[in-house]
């Protein structure tokens, strides 16, 4: 397989009053043709290619050239180095004009948890380069840097990444044995003919499953259940069989099938009678080191890790264990009906795509431990279905598609939009080799890695681009927490009322999901008044307690009482006594961990007499 190294880098301009005061100038090469758009002078921001999968030397140099090209709203940082050596780089998006990022509300998005998963990688990418894009055009995104924050993990495996660009075959997350599994014999897989590419060997075998269907010799198709007396064959991945014994192949787990998904934390508690929880996320450093930086941000209310394929949005519960409030699954509702309808992807559980599947295992998920520990709407995007492209019209669920359940045309079809829509690039034509412990076979099949695992290069910035837009949708829908009034009124001499009126302006709730308050993991509203020296509260504390403010996300309908909150259930009034003396100023700071931070001050003035 020849994946694509070259540096194909195209610019577009900030501009000059934007790019004025940017601190670093980032000189990438002109290769390229400009961006379509006019060119303006100022500060450039390469763009994200799409031609291929940048190294991490390439996307090392890009992240840091957005950073320098946009210094007042994005940020590249690390949350720690892979085994391998290389950086987790963690990106910070907020306007540092309208405060700290730990002070506002956030979206979380990551990619490339599963390594060969090129196209979620490239989407968390494409969300970054599109905020800082568009910045300075796009009234959502403004409105998102101005008021939230965005964290984004681009690369969550990049020794993994590294490692699928340099050997071409499927990686789960990374080139590691797993911590926990022993080696096990048998096929080792790996590019025996040299191609480039790992696919399939295919060799002749009298009691063999598979038999070549009789109009399209390219396809193997199941041998009847009565069958007998035919050519059948055998098919298995491309590769070795150290200590092959002439009769019996295994094909074990791949060495390279470490997951960092099951090594996110389990909520202990959810976990079914006598259930074994996932394996510790300690055992591999960069899962350890985003479930830190993830402990260190309390802000944070969303999250999207990005995968591939199937073209569809997966949400807790995982697994029957797991409750969700019926609030939470509404608000889950309406955010996913958003991603359907931007993307035309299925939404569904996680929990209903195993349908088929044994219930009583337990998994353990990176959006398990978020929904069902955290209280954070967490979904899993799985980007790109080859089934959709090729039109093929599923009946039932991809899952029982994929385990085999389908008819023969859909293959044929598939194959035939592979001739034609493909070039033929996606299917490698079988051909004969000399296979060292299993002497002639042919080589070819389905280059799962580039058509299927991942959308092709020639559609993957229009297979990601609406999946930004939702990201934005999300982030503006988390809550945020606002001061309405700020007042004070004088009564007698030195004694003052002051008033302070918060709000919710955003669609969830400050405590975000019902999840979060049953399990007790998030405060309220706390609202804490500052006095200069002199000045004292008459009664109570300068600290106040208000609780939880609601958001819109419950009102649904006016056509009955039960669709809507009559009244202002967002918005909570605060009063003080306070003695001080006239011309004093006085400032207060509202505050929650999830919905932000807001700040108020005034001098204390009584009306003058007339
Ligand atoms: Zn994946």
């Amino acid at each position: 397989m020849a994946i694509k190294r070259c540096r194909a880098v195209q610019f577009v301009t900030v501009p000059l009053l934007i790019a004025f005061g940017a601190a670093a100038a980032c000189t990438p090469a002109r290769d390229q043709e400009a961006d379509s758009r006019p060119p303006t002078r100022g500060q450039v921001i390469p763009a994200l290619p799409f031609d291929h999968i940048l190294t991490y030397d390439e996307l090392t140099t890009l992240l840091r050239d957005w950073a320098a090209a946009r210094p007042d709203i994005c940020e590249v940082g690390t949350v720690g180095t892979s085994p391998g050596g290389r950086e987790l780089w963690f990106v910070t998006i907020t306007n540092k004009a309208t405060g700290p990022a730990i002070e506002k509300p956030a979206l979380l998005v990551d990619g490339n948890m599963h390594a060969l998963e090129w196209t979620g990688g490239v989407a968390a990418l494409n969300f970054i380069w599109r905020i800082v894009r568009d910045y300075d055009t796009d009234e959502r995104i403004r409105r998102l840097v101005d008021t939230r924050a965005v964290y984004v993990l681009p690369r969550a495996s990049p020794d993994g990444v590294e490692a699928t660009l340099r050997q071409g075959r499927i990686v789960r997350s990374v080139l590691r044995p797993d911590p926990g599994g022993a080696p096990v014999p048998g096929l080792r897989m790996g590019d025996i003919d040299g191609d480039g590419q790992v696919v399939f060997m295919r060799f002749r075998d009298p009691s063999g499953p598979w038999k070549v269907h009789p109009g399209e010799p390219r396809l193997l198709v199941a041998r009847e259940p009565d069958e007998a007396g035919g050519e059948y064959w055998r098919v298995v991945p491309e590769g070795t069989i150290p200590g092959y014994d002439g009769d019996t192949i295994t094909v074990p787990p791949a060495l390279e099938g470490l997951d960092f998904g099951i090594f996110f934390p389990d909520d202990r508690d959810l976990l079914p009678p006598g259930g074994a929880p996932g394996p510790d996320a300690n055992l591999v450093p960069e899962v350890a080191a985003y479930v830190a930086a993830i402990r260190a941000r309390p802000n944070i209310v969303a999250h999207v890790t990005c995968h591939s394929f199937g073209g569809g949005i997966l949400t807790p519960p995982v697994n029957p264990t797991e409750p969700m409030p019926p609030s939470d699954g509404q608000a889950y509702a309406a955010m996913g009906e958003k991603a359907a309808a931007l993307m035309n992807y299925d939404v569904m559980s996680y929990l209903d795509l195993r349908a088929g599947q044994r219930l009583e295992v337990h998994i353990s998920t990176e959006i398990g431990w978020m929904y069902n520990a955290l209280g954070i709407y967490s979904f899993i995007t799985e980007f790109w279905n080859p089934l959709r492209a090729a039109g093929i019209a599923l009946k039932g669920r991809m899952s029982l598609w994929l385990g085999g359940l389908h008819p023969v045309e859909d293959e044929l079809r598939l194959l035939r939009w592979n001739d034609e829509a493909l070039g033929g690039k996606g299917f490698v034509a079988w051909h004969a080799f000399d296979h060292p412990q299993l002497g002639p076979v042919e080589i070819g099949g389905w280059d799962k890695v580039h058509y299927w695992y991942n959308v092709p290069f020639d559609r993957l910035e229009q297979e990601v681009a609406p999946h930004a837009d939702w990201l934005i949708f999300l982030a503006l829908s988390s809550p945020r927490l606002e001061i309405r009034a700020f007042s004070a009124e004088p009564m007698e001499k030195d004694d003052w009322r002051v008033r302070l009126v918060v709000e919710n302006s955003g669609w969830l709730p400050t405590s975000v999901s019902q999840q979060a308050l049953d399990r007790k993991i998030v405060g309220g509203v706390v609202a804490e008044l500052a006095l200069p020296p002199g000045a004292r509260p008459v009664d109570g504390d300068l600290r106040r307690e208000i609780g939880q403010l609601t958001g819109r996300s419950e009102q649904r309908s006016t056509a009955t009482w039960w669709g809507y909150s009559p009244g202002t259930p967002e918005r909570a009034v605060v009063e003080w006594r306070v003695v001080a003396p006239a011309g004093a100023k006085i400032s207060v700071t509202a505050s929650h961990a999830r919905a932000g931070t807001a700040r108020a001050s005034l001098l204390l003035q009584r009306a003058r007499a007339r």
